[in-house]
Formats: C-alpha cells, structure tokens, sequence
C-alpha cells in the first residue's frame, strides 16, 4: 500500500509536485540490482570512472539554475544559497573524479618477500539525507563513494527530494550506469530502515538527528556494517574583547539565521565577553533587524521560511510569550511557513534555549569572564560540531581553537565547509569526516597481500 507525498513550498503553502515514495520491497529490489553492478562499476578503468564522475559534474554545472530553482520551490532556500548548494555538487564531483587514479595502495618492506596493500571499494553504500541542505549532503556522499569504486543507493528526506530525483537523471544523462547510482524517494521508516537491516548495504552515510544517529548505529550493529554519521550541533560563536566588535557583530546574524538557522553548523550560541556585552548587544540589533526576510527567490532576499509547519510549530515552542527576548527582526505577512530571526537573553545555561538544538533562527546570547570561562561554557554540550573565535589576539585565537572540543573551528569568520577540508563532528554531533583528501578511506577498505619470493 503505497500512497503519494505532497511535496510543499514552503514560502507559499502550494503543492509543487507529488512523488510517489519508494517501497520496501522496491528498495530491496534496487539494492539487489545495486549488488550485481558491482563488479562491472569496480571494473571501469580509473581513468574512464574518473571521466564519467567530470561527466556527471559538467551536467550538474550546467543545470546549476534549473537545480537552483527546484530547491527554491522545495525547500524555501534563498537563490544567492541554492545556486552555491548546486555548485557545492558540481566541485565535489570534480573534486573526487581526482581520485580513481590516485587510489594508491603502499608496498611495506617485510622480511620473505613482498607487501602490497590495496583500497577496495566497500560494495553497496546507502545514503541516508536530511531535509535542511538536500544537495550539498547527498554529493559528499556520494562523490567520494561512486569514485573508489562503490555503487549508492541515496534516499533524500521525505520532504525534499526533488533535486536528488534530478541528480539521478543528470548522472544517468552524463553515462553513469542506472544501477550504480540509485535515487529512492521514500520514507525514513521504510526506505533508511531496509538500508540498516538488508545485508547487501555495506556501508550507511547519515546525516540528521543525533536521535535518528543513534538507531541507524545501533541498527548497523548486528552485521558490523560501517558507518558514518552527521548529527546535530549547538555551536557557540565566542566573541573576546579585543575582537573586531563591528565584524562580530555584523557578521553573527549570518552565523545563525543563514538557511533559517537550519544548518547543523549554526552558531546557536553566542558567548561574549561581559566587559563588551552591552557594547555587543548595541550593534547586533540593527544587525539582527536588518537580515532580509522575504521570498526566497528574490536575490536580495537573505532568509526564507522554515521547511513545514510542524517544524515551525517546533521552533516557537522555544519562544513562549513570556520568552526573554531581546530583540527580533520581521517576516511577511501571508501563507508560508514564516519564523523572524529571534535573539534570547536566557536567564541559566540550564535553559532549555542553550541546551537543545533549535534548528531555526533562535539565538541564545550569555556572558562569559575569561578564556577559561568561554571555553568552559563552549564545551558544556553534548555536541561538538563547529564554532567560531573571534579576537585579533592569534596565540588566543589558537589556543581556544585547540581547546573547544568540536571537528570545525573557524576564526574570524563562520565558515565550517569547504569541500577541500575534512568536515564532522566529535562527541554526540557524529562519528567519521566527509569532504578533504582523506574522505576515500571512509569508502575503502584495506587489503593486505604479502607475496613470498623466498625458495
Ligand atoms: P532526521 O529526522 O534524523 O532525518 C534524517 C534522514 O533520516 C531523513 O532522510 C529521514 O527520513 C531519515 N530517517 C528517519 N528515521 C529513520 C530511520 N529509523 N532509519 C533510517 N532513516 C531514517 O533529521 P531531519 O529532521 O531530517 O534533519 C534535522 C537534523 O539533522 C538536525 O538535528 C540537524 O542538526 C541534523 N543535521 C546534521 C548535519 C551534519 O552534517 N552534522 C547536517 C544537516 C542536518 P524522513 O525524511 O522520511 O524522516
Ligand atoms: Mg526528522
């Protein structure tokens, strides 16, 4: 019993497209088919796999607006956003069409002969994506699996497949072999789950929630399948005195608000040093009233809705009426699924709004007293995702960049992805790194031969 999905704009509440969600029993059958174009894709002469993957790049590129769009309509991204998100596809396609011919093994001096090693493809790789950045998630997965060698299965979340539906179609126009990269449209519950529990699947990419992390982990358990996880983050943004106020400033509503603040990466929570506290505060008002809210195609907007009404209702549930606000920017009037950009003053690290990750554009803003203090309260999470330093004082800038435990420090800015360099998270925020040079040892495993040249 299969029943359609209504995929929903967000900005307007209309219907875009209805998609027909992928069965078990189809996914099964597309992991078997998955499982017998494998020796034929591991076959494929290095040079030719790396071709096929600048193929598949150069079609991304030249679709980037028609992608754009479609992720305009699904999700409610902001163009300026979409057009980078396609991009990211294009890059990280190219960037690991690299690899096929650079999958060096090592030959280790041994006594009695000769030791070789080899990277060998996992086998079928199912990856598991989010809704908040249904592009960029879904290619740096599978990028770096389909060039050592692998053949993907991709289920996007269920509210946001349109784009993968068409990376599919633009992989098998470039010449990818249909059943070397599968896009299945489905449900977490069906089609994540037969990923986890059918044998074929060596190996599970997940990117969401630390609570849906933490099944898929368990549920890999029994059958020692690999993993790698992506969860949630509730980062700080650490703003010292001697920091380029101004930049801080304008520059923290980007931090968080960017994507509604349904980025894993937002920097959630500010911390500012309380000798410059109120001075902050001053000038991230007008910064905060200032970000653009509005229809996300327009290209001077700089935030669009929430994805659904249930994560929007989500969201408010952190900012009842008597919710310590200090100040908030606007939204339109009118359907669309619409949160303003929302600066909290909580009265405890304790509250709820500092603990948990909200997802949406609420931000938390606490005091600290010294180094010791700011990086106390950085690491007081169960997360360990990104974070930002701001201070013009370079051995401090290293020092608390060493010291907050998270995979993704940048200083003097928010940036955390750059597909060049390793991208994850420690603690509850995740297990592996995707993105960078080493990304392929998440995709290969090694194989040792030792040849005897002894009579
Ligand atoms: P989610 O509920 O964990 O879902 C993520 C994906 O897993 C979706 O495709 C979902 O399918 C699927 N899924 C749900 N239950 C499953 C199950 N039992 N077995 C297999 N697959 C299952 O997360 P979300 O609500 O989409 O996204 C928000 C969360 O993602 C936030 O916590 C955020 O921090 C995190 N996130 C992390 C990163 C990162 O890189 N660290 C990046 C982006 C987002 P359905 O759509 O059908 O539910
Ligand atoms: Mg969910």
């Amino acid at each position: 019993m299969t029943t359609t999905f209504d995929v929903i704009n967000p900005a307007t509440e209309q219907v875009v497209e209805t998609v027909r969600p992928t069965s078990a029993e189809e996914t099964d059958e597309a992991i078997a088919r998955a499982h017998a174009a494998l020796p034929a894709w591991r076959a494929v002469p290095p040079g030719e796999r790396a071709g096929l993957l600048r193929a598949f790049g150069d079609a991304v590129r030249a679709d980037r607006e028609h992608l754009a769009a479609l992720e305009v309509a699904n999700s409610g991204h902001t163009i300026g956003n979409a057009r980078w998100e396609a991009g990211n596809v294009a890059d990280v396609l190219h960037y690991y069409a690299a690899a096929p011919e650079r999958l060096f093994g090592r030959q280790i001096p041994v006594p009695g002969g000769v030791d070789i090693t080899f990277a060998e493809p996992l086998g079928v790789v199912g990856v598991i994506v989010p809704w908040n950045f249904p592009m960029p998630i879904a290619g740096w997965g599978f990028a770096p699996a389909l060039a050592a060698g692998n053949t993907v299965l991709l289920k996007p979340a269920e509210l946001t497949p349109l784009t993968a539906l068409r990376l599919a179609e633009l992989a098998r126009d470039a010449g990818l072999p249909g059943d070397v990269f599968q896009v299945l449209p489905g449900k977490g519950s069906v089609v994540g789950q037969r990923f986890v529990a059918n044998p074929a699947v060596r190996k599970i990419v997940f990117t969401g929630s630390t609570e849906v992390g933490r099944q898929i982990m368990a549920g890999c358990a029994p059958q020692v399948k690999r993993v790698t996880l992506e969860l949630g983050g509730k980062n700080a943004n650490i703003v010292f005195a001697d920091a380029d106020l101004e930049r801080a400033a304008a520059s923290a509503p980007y931090g968080v608000f960017d994507n509604a603040g349904q980025d894993c990466c937002a920097r959630s929570r500010i911390l500012v040093q309380r000798s410059v506290f109120d001075r902050f505060l001053e000038l991230l008002e007008p910064a905060v009233r200032g970000v653009v809210v509005g229809d996300p195609a327009d290209e001077r907007t700089e935030m669009g809705p929430l994805i659904s009404a249930a994560h929007r209702a989500s969201v408010a549930a952190y900012v009842p009426d008597d919710a310590p606000v200090a100040f908030r920017g606007s939204t339109p009037s009118g359907p669309g699924f619409w949160f303003p950009p929302t600066v909290l003053l909580p009265a405890s690290a304790a509250d709820r709004t500092v603990v948990e990750e909200i997802f949406g554009p609420v931000v938390t803003v606490q005091a600290f007293e010294d180094e010791a203090d700011a990086v106390r309260m950085a690491n007081d999470t169960d997360y360990g995702l990104s974070g930002s330093i701001w201070t013009r004082d370079v051995g401090r800038a290293l020092r608390v960049a060493r010291a907050v435990e998270a995979g993704n420090l940048s200083v003097n800015s928010h940036s955390s992805v750059r597909y060049w360099t390793p991208f994850g998270g420690v603690k509850q925020s995740g297990l592996g790194r995707e993105l960078g040079p080493d990304a392929l040892a998440a995709f290969t495993e090694t194989k040792n031969v030792f040849l005897a040249t002894e009579d």
